[in-house]
């Protein structure tokens, strides 16, 4: 390397470097992040993935399964401040939801035989919506684009679709391909925990359920595993910490059910 392109290969890292530390944010939980994408375009991306998810599922023709659902979400939506959330029921077997930027949530029927009550659901809510608004999406597509070098990062961003598309969409959750779903990072999965147990709480949900929820889904483990458990693995780290947290959220619960906050949603 001539001493020149040694110079130009040091400024471009240099550059790099300085958008990079620029992109610092913080998560709800006080963790350092890499946020490199616009806020816009994530919830552009998330409503894009939502119309192809909806274009190629049935939705569920339950209406009062629909409405029992949308009534758990809007607790849960509400409890963060609100803003519109699409939420839709989808006709199937496995037991799985997720959320997207751009206020998307979908659950499958087959989650309604895991999470049994209200509160159950709630608990699933609360972490996927967790996901969302600690913009965890936003930071794995950052770490992607941080890899990557200039040259590809703006062929991924712009044009026909291509192997680098197909990644960031890989990192919304769910994949361009409707049906790939790659798992959250433990941190991330420790993080959405804490911020829907609190969001469940202050719905008015009992967050204990949030325990009782993910043995329900370790006890259907064996022979037809429930599709969240591939990318959420119910383990004890998850169940301890959650019960380590019970103590922040009781109180949180008993405030919201003291001051009327008890979300009637019947199935
Ligand atoms: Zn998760």
């Amino acid at each position: 390397m001539t001493p020149l392109q040694t110079f130009y290969k040091s400024l471009l890292i240099g550059t790099v470097i300085s958008a990079l530390l620029a992109a610092c944010a913080t998560s709800p939980l006080g963790r350092k992040q890499l946020i490199l994408m616009p806020e816009s375009q994530m919830q552009q991306m998330g409503a894009t993935s939502y119309q192809q998810i909806k274009q190629s599922r049935t939705l569920s023709n339950n209406a009062r399964d629909q409405r029992y659902v949308r009534c758990v979400a809007s607790a849960i939506t509400d409890a963060m401040g609100g803003g519109n959330w699409e939420v839709n029921l989808f006709a199937d077997d496995t037991a799985n939801a997720f959320a997207l930027p751009g206020g998307k949530i979908g659950v499958h029927t087959g989650l309604l035989d895991v999470a049994q009550t209200p509160d159950q659901l709630a608990a699933v809510l609360g972490h996927e919506v967790g996901h969302v608004i600690a913009h965890h999406s936003n930071e794995r597509m950052s770490i992607q684009f941080a890899t990557q070098t200039g040259g590809q990062l703006l062929q991924a961003l712009s044009g026909e679709p291509s192997p680098e598309k197909q990644l960031l969409f890989a990192a919304l959750g769910i994949g361009a391909q409707v049906g790939v779903q790659l798992p959250f990072s433990r941190k991330h999965e420790s993080e959405s925990d804490l911020i829907g147990l609190e969001l469940m709480a202050k719905a008015g949900f009992d967050p204990r359920a949030s325990v009782t929820l993910w043995q329900n889904m370790a006890k259907q483990g064996g022979e037809k595993p429930p599709e969240f458990l591939s990318t959420h693995p119910s383990n004890e780290t998850r169940i301890q910490e959650l019960s380590q947290n019970m103590n922040k959220a009781l109180p949180l619960y008993r405030k919201a059910k003291q001051s009327g906050e008890t979300p009637n949603c019947q199935r």
